[in-house]
């Protein structure tokens, strides 16, 4: 059953809310000329349709909460509508930059056990 939402997508496509997603007409129809296409259900939270809107209007949601990671972790994060695709945005928290400086000291270490002080016999 097709119902229409009252949005259009960036390439001007009405949107549909479908059985299961909310897509574009030219995504659903037999030639493909639009990716718009978003659950209705993102683990296994339901993505309501004013969000919908506001993805296409503003190419992100606000920050929704209860959405269940695979391991059944509880998060919040926003859709982001990316070249047609839509993906997470996380709530901005722990700084990404805090894992890769240790990784970078552990192979300068490892690298300093490598270079041996050259050992010449005292006669030379
Ligand atoms: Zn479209």
């Amino acid at each position: 059953m097709k119902r229409l939402v009252s949005a259009r997508c960036a390439r001007k496509g009405q949107v549909y809310a479908l059985d299961n997603s909310y897509a574009c007409e030219h995504a659903v129809s037999a030639e493909k000329t639009c990716t718009f296409r978003v659950g209705k259900v993102i683990l296994q939270r339901e993505i309501p349709k004013d969000q919908v809107q506001k993805l296409i209007a503003t190419d992100k949601t606000d920050l929704l909460p209860k959405f269940i990671s695979k391991k059944g972790r509880p998060f919040s994060a926003h859709l982001k509508l990316e070249k047609g695709k839509v993906g997470f945005e996380f709530a901005a928290k722990a700084p990404k930059a805090k894992k890769a400086p240790a990784r970078a000291r552990q192979r300068s270490r490892k690298r300093e056990c490598r270079r041996r002080p050259l050992r010449r016999p005292p006669y030379l």
